[in-house]
């Protein structure tokens, strides 16, 4: 029999243990996660937020995408302060820009990692990089987190958990009991791998006619369906869309474009076998989607494809069953019930899970919805929450309080409802959404009601 040694190993690779404990564990460090996190260290709690990836930012960084859809309602700026205060330090950094239209945030993704970085760091927060859950298990009145991490095992022991990680991660390993995609077949929304394209030429873009934001930055939506059309018919575009979502600069360098411009449908980013699939095919499609721009759009001659995303963008996977479910009929109806913790006026957007067209609301449909705390609290379970786009919907409803800006402020609520449990020493499921609305905004009664 041959030895270790001599078969070359000279060790055991044992797996260190680390052990770690806080108040409030984050797992998960998109924009959901960086709300609950910001909000929990602003009450004087102490959080842990662990995140997979070596950065924060989720789809707003990981999948390369600084367009944060913070859409307001006749007006009115529906975002919450964490959310706020992001903005107004990008905008004095100059990494920040006010898209087309009042409702759009366009920020460098680069910048994104760094800022929500910063700000948890100078908060008193602490950060746990590549480190990906993989069980949770509850000890006491309380939680323990595995991680899974190179050469390490790391354990979190909480009193509480937000789930911010988009897939309901944590909570499905508690537990919880899930939905998945839309109710009749269980299809989610589609992959894109959000594209960067560099050698953009705005003045030839502004002289064709196109709108320069700011007089400098290139900014469309839905657009080149005609070119898509032509390409089609010339064997030169397969990608399953019928036109183009965004079409963004970069801000600080007009001549980097970012596009929301591919799909992958039809796979499982829960699974690692089809999520591996979705990455190789994105990337195939980036480049067709730069060949595409280079041959058909003005100002984009002599583009080149910079990068496509760190990964590919994941709109929807698993959901959490709460206490509360938000259906699409609430949405449509603006409801606005008492224990409302944030509000959202977006269209419902989906992008379908297959054929190749983006069905949006009409803008003027013209609904305020108040997003219930208890679609945050899974049933059964005692002091974890689901923040952000996994929390407790339809796939239809979903598909419209899933922007960033609203998924931040479902976050805040999140971190606030912590901040009040340990406060008023009660489990986060006997909370009330009101009063966690009125910590979130000091204000008592809200004038909300829609007419
Ligand atoms: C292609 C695309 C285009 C979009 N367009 C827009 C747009 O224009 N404007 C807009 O506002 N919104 C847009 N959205 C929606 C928006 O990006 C997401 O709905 C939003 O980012 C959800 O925020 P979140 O914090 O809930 O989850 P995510 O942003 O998905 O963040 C989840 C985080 O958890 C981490 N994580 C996951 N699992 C684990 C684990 N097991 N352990 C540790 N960490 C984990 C992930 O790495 C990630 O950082 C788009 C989404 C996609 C994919």
């Amino acid at each position: 029999m041959e030895s270790g040694n001599a078969r070359g190993i000279v060790g055991s690779v044992r797996k260190k243990i680390i052990e770690l404990t806080t108040e409030c564990l984050v797992i998960g460090g998109g924009p959901a996660g960086y709300g609950a996190t910001m909000a929990a260290l602003d009450g004087g709690v102490s959080v842990l937020l662990v995140e997979r990836h070596g950065f924060l930012g989720g789809m707003g960084s990981a999948a390369g995408l600084g367009c944060f859809i913070n859409y307001r309602f006749r007006g009115e700026d529906l975002a919450e302060s964490v959310y706020h205060n992001l903005v107004a330090r990008m905008k004095r950094e100059g990494t920040c820009y006010k898209g087309d239209g009042e409702h759009i945030d366009l920020f460098d993704p680069e910048a994104l990692k760094r800022t929500m970085e910063t700000n948890v760091l100078q908060r008193g927060g602490r950060l746990l990089y590549h480190c990906v859950l993989n069980n949770v298990t509850r000890v006491g009145d309380g939680w323990a987190a595995e991680f899974s991490a190179k050469g390490s095992r790391v354990v979190v022991k909480a009193r509480f958990i937000v789930d911010s990680t988009g897939d309901a991660d944590a909570c499905a390993l508690a537990g919880a009991t899930m939905s998945h995609g839309r109710r009749s077949d269980g299809k989610t929304q589609p992959m894109t791998m959000v594209v960067h394209i560099g050698g953009f030429d705005p003045v030839a873009w502004g002289r064709a006619g196109r709108d320069l934001i700011d007089g400098i930055y290139a900014g469309a939506g839905d657009c080149f369906a005609a070119e898509i059309r032509t390409a089609r018919e010339a064997g030169e575009w397969d990608i399953p869309r019928e036109n183009i979502s965004m079409v963004w600069g970069m801000a600080g360098d007009p001549t980097r474009i970012l596009v929301n411009g591919t799909r992958v449908q039809g796979l499982n980013a829960g699974d690692p076998l089809d999520f591996t699939r979705a990455e190789i095919e994105g990337r195939r499609q980036a480049l067709q989607l730069a060949a595409f721009f280079r041959k058909y759009i003005p100002g984009f001659e002599k583009a080149f494809l910079l990068s496509s995303g760190p990964q590919i963008g994941v709109r929807e996977t698993r959901r959490i069953v709460g206490l509360n479910t938000l259906t699409e009929e609430d949405v449509w109806a603006s409801r606005m019930p008492e224990d409302a913790v944030t509000r959202c006026a977006y269209p419902i957007d989906l992008h379908q899970p297959v054929g190749v067209t983006t069905d949006h609301e009409p803008e003027k449909a013209d609904y305020l919805y108040g997003i219930p705390y208890g679609c945050l609290v899974p049933e059964k379970l005692e002091n974890i929450v689901a923040a952000g786009r996994c929390i407790s919907a339809t796939h239809e409803a979903a598909g419209s309080f899933r922007v960033m800006p609203t998924c931040m402020s479902i976050g805040q609520a999140a971190g606030t409802a912590v901040v009040l449990a340990i406060e008023h020493g009660c489990a986060l499921a006997e909370l009330n959404g009101a009063c966690v609305r009125e910590r979130m905004t000091g204000v008592k009664r809200r004038a909300v009601a829609v007419g």
